[in-house]
């Protein structure tokens, strides 16, 4: 089965959008895949994603999926529909005065959902996830649409039912919310299951990835 089918398959009749996570990929090797019918797609570093940007036409719908220093919020705000990794209130102002006469930036905050050192995000909760929704849904060049994780690899569905029951909460008092950003070539058909409404997916598409430093 093909990656579409799977997911297909695996949302039951939900919409589920694919980004095709492009990082270390040709501007060539996107451009083929976008002439295939694929919309989304997605980086991790600012400077690779700005490159493709300009290389591709038409200009597929790009996504920050990797962090963001405040030094080039200003850069890349103008370059992306999507940006996933929101994680602290320094970029809100930076991001909307970026985006100011264009269509509002869609915005997901980036969740620790296993509490692991080694990633961003803020912690899985509302307490803890309201108050930058609030300074996003204060700015009209910005859309808070949802909210994204990283789980630890060979996540167990609980991780991912734990996203689902924030998000479901946070909709309780943001009816508008959407968007739940998890899953990747691993665990795609399992978030989509437990509740994920847009995945991430590189190599599952691509092929793998050179090994860095290769
Ligand atoms: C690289 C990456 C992906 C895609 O990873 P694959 O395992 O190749 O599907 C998804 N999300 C983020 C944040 C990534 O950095």
């Amino acid at each position: 089965m093909s990656v579409r089918e799977r997911i297909t398959a695996a949302a039951a009749g939900r919409t589920i959008t694919l980004v095709a996570v492009s990082k270390t990929r040709s501007a060539e090797e996107v451009a083929a895949l976008a002439a295939l019918g694929v919309a989304d797609f997605g980086e991790n570093y600012v400077q690779e994603l700005l490159a493709k940007h300009s290389a591709i036409r038409p200009t597929p719908v790009w996504h920050l999926i990797g962090p963001l220093q405040s030094n080039k919020a200003a850069q890349v705000a103008p370059c992306i529909a999507w940006m996933h990794t929101l994680d602290r209130p320094k970029l809100i102002p930076l991001l909307a005065a970026a985006r100011a006469g264009l269509p509002p930036l869609n915005l997901l905050i980036q969740v620790n959902v296993d509490a692991e050192d080694s990633k961003s995000g803020i912690a899985p909760t509302v307490d803890a996830v309201l108050p930058l929704a609030e300074r996003v849904l204060a700015e009209p060049a910005l859309c808070w649409r949802g909210l994204m994780c990283i789980p630890e690899p060979g996540a167990p569905a609980a991780s991912f039912a734990r996203m689902r029951l924030l998000f479901e909460r946070l909709r309780e008092r943001h009816p508008t919310l959407d968007t739940l950003s998890m899953g990747m070539s691993d665990d795609y058909e399992l978030a989509i299951r437990e509740g994920s409404t847009m995945v991430r997916i590189g190599s599952a598409l691509f092929g793998p990835r050179p090994a860095k430093g290769a």
